[in-house]
């Protein structure tokens, strides 16, 4: 039984009608406990909620989302988000006990990563809306001649913690006055931000990629230090830079809490 279902049937990459599979976001293969407990923390915004909202699964958070044709398509994107997700904890563990460890280098395959992220951003959603962001990953997700679109931004940082989340479509501010619309997957050992806004200071990103192959190889650096709070960006607090609004999906945006 897949988690969380389409009632529509309708594949939230290629939209056509049919029966859908389950998808796996993260996608299987990266580093995730796969017993958890899930809650919808966006519910909260809603008012009209009664159901609740905390979730049990043995087998990680799955979307059934999208058709088989699509999820086939993601699997080789996949194979490389995970290779690069296990490069940043082999690194980690071998560092360990180096007070001198503060970043690291790694074999990584950029633009082949941010499809695999988009491309699952895409499956995370239970209703079909068409959000311009959505429409634009649509047009190259599956196009390995066309360039990642200049709207869509992909930023990366060190996530240290245990806890899984996906949030769509928030609209908040950046430093600098800049408003951006998000959406965030994070999974140890690295928090990834899908954004409009084309450079946020101190952030790294993968868009010197966007028109690379996906079997483009290089090293990618990443700072080995917390970038903000752990609920940075998604996060709602008086502390914060302010979260100005957000769509329906971010209703449904959850976190995934290993159980102990
Ligand atoms: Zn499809």
């Amino acid at each position: 039984m897949s988690l969380y279902n389409k009632t529509d049937k309708v594949c939230n990459i290629c939209r056509k009608k049919g029966e859908l599979s389950e998808d796996h976001v993260p996608p299987k293969g990266v580093l995730f406990n796969k017993v958890v407990w899930m809650d919808n923390f966006g519910k909260q915004f809603q008012k009209d909620d009664e159901k609740s909202r905390i979730r049990f699964s043995q087998s990680g958070i799955r979307f059934k989302t999208i058709c088989h044709k699509c999820n086939n398509k993601l699997h080789d994107y996949d194979r490389k988000l995970a290779e690069f997700s296990h490069s940043i904890h082999n690194e980690l563990i071998k560092n360990l006990s180096n007070p001198q460890f503060n970043e690291v280098e790694i074999d990584c395959y950029p633009n082949a990563v941010m499809r695999s992220i988009l491309g699952h951003l895409l499956s995370a959603k239970i209703e079909t809306d068409n959000v311009v962001i959505d429409k634009s990953i649509r047009s190259f997700i599956f196009d390995d001649s066309k360039s990642i679109s200049e709207k869509v931004n992909v930023y990366y940082w060190f996530y240290p913690y245990v806890n899984v989340k996906i949030a769509r479509d928030f609209v908040r501010m950046f430093s600098d006055k800049q408003f951006g619309f998000n959406s965030v997957i994070k999974f140890p050992p690295v928090g990834y931000l899908i954004t409009d806004v084309p450079n946020i200071r101190g952030l790294e990103n993968l868009n010197d990629f966007k028109s690379k192959k996906p079997n483009y190889k290089t090293k990618i650096k990443l700072m080995l230090r917390p970038f903000n709070q752990e609920d940075w960006p998604e996060g709602v607090a008086d502390n914060y830079n302010p979260f100005i609004a957000f769509g329906k999906s971010f209703c449904n945006s959850l976190v995934a809490k290993p159980k102990k």
